[in-house]
This record gives C-alpha cells, structure tokens and sequence, in this order.
C-alpha cells in the first residue's frame, strides 16, 4: 500500500491547485491512501493558514472527493497543528478528524522555515536553536494532542546544521514520542528545500529505528506536482532501517499497512 498522509490546500494560503487536481495526482501516483492535513486555523500568522471560518467548508470539500473518488482512492480527513505555546485552540482540537499531525514552525514567534526571517540563525548559537527546536518537539509529544510529528527535524531546511550530534540533541524527544506512542512521518518536503534531504535525516532515522517508533510517509504537497514525489526512494529509505509497514488512520484509529 502507499500512504500520504501529509497534503495542503490553496485555503492556507501559500499553495496552489484544486483538491480534484490534487486527488488526480495521487491516483496518478498510485497512491492508496492520501490524506488532506491543512494548516490549521490559529490566532498568531494568520496569513499561513486557513481561517477559522473556513474549518467547515475545508471540511466539506476533503469530504467531497472522498465520496466522487472512493473506488479508486482513500481520502482522509487531518489538519496539521502548529505546536506552540497559548495558542492551540479548543475550537480546532474539537474537530473530528482521521487523525492529526502536530508541528513545530515557530521557536517563540521567530517563523524559522521562512526565508524572510533567515537572518535570525546569524544572532543565535546554533545548537541551543537546534536544542529549543527538539524541546520544542518533545512539547508536542507530551501534550497527547497528536497522532504523527510533522516534518521531525524541519530546522535543518537552510541547512543551518547543529555542531552537536543531532542524535544528542533529539535524544529525549525521541523517548517521548516513543511514550506517547505516536509517528513519526518521512517527508519529502526536504528534498525541495536548500538542505535537499527528506525529513528525517539518516542520523536522526537510526534513533527513530532503534526506539521502534511507527512511521508514515507524506509528500507535504503545496501544488499537485510535489505528490508522490521521490516516493520509492523514501520507502527505499525506510526499507534501509528494517521498515516494512507504516501507519495510517482512520478516525484516529491507527493500523499498519506493508508498503
Ligand atoms: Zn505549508
Ligand atoms: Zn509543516
């Protein structure tokens, strides 16, 4: 089976294309799962995401094409959550969903996967950003709020890399997300971005495997064209560590499927 678990639409702003074009990809790509996880709404850089107003008819248009394609794709309902402190909010917590990805794309308020705020890494010691990112993300795992960790080392996307080992650095996030029995997701996304990798890295990956930590895929699509995109090479990737199955859901059930 091929799953892809992590797909954006235009209502968040910085994407572009149809759901409909965006399913015809993904069955193009003979994908069997493709979930639609979009940028939640939040009060803090609305101009990323989609509104809160907007929750029910995204909603309803995931819930669309499930029905117009369900004899030749899967469809299922997420969004991905920005994980930052004050501002997860009930009103998207309460949604029902197949499941949710939890996110780390802001240290405080610095946005540091934006190119506009690139020069903010010059002002700090790059392992304490590298060590906030991970408590960052260990924060995400002890809130129980969330099935998959989106994107795991996303902070490396300028290649902006620690000194430190990153097995360190990600050690104690690692053992909660293995507490809090998520998954993790191997994101393409990487490879699109100046570091050219996908998410996670190979360091990262042997702590992620010796934790036995489940896995999923996900494209994190933005236009159609990034879906399915070097797929056989991330599933190469996670054949290299002994992975056989990986995860999808549905209404926040889990199961494993051989991929
Ligand atoms: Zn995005
Ligand atoms: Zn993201």
């Amino acid at each position: 089976m091929i799953i892809d678990l992590h797909n954006h639409t235009t209502r968040c702003n910085h994407a572009v294309g149809s759901l409909d074009e965006y399913v015809v990809k993904a069955i193009a790509s003979n994908i069997n799962v493709f979930g639609f996880s979009d940028h939640a709404p939040m009060r803090f850089d609305e101009a990323y995401r989609m509104r809160f107003d907007e929750m029910e008819a995204y909603e309803r248009d995931v819930l669309h094409v499930k029905e117009k394609y369900a004899d030749s794709i899967s469809i299922l309902l997420a969004y991905e959550v920005d994980y930052l402190d004050g501002y997860i909010d009930e009103n998207v917590m309460k949604r029902e969903v197949d499941y949710w990805i939890g996110s780390v794309h802001y240290l405080g308020n610095w946005g540091f996967d934006n190119p506009e705020f690139i020069g903010e890494y010059q002002n700090r010691d790059i392992d304490e950003i590298w060590q906030h990112y991970f408590d960052a993300i260990k924060a995400v795992a002890d809130s129980s709020l969330f099935d998959i960790v989106g994107h795991i080392d996303l902070m490396k996307l300028f290649k902006y890399l620690p000194k430190k080992d990153v097995r360190l650095i990600a050690k104690e996030a690692i053992k909660a997300i293995k507490k809090a029995d998520m998954v993790i997701e191997i994101n393409a996304a990487g490879l699109r971005k100046p570091v050219s990798e996908q998410y996670p890295s190979h360091l990262l990956m042997e702590l992620i495997a010796e934790h036995d930590i489940p896995i999923t895929f996900g494209s994190d699509a933005h236009a159609p064209e990034h879906i399915g995109y070097a797929q056989e090479q991330m599933h190469a990737f996670a054949k290299s560590f002994g992975y056989k199955k990986c995860a999808t859901f549905q209404n926040r059930a889990r199961s494993l499927v051989t991929f």
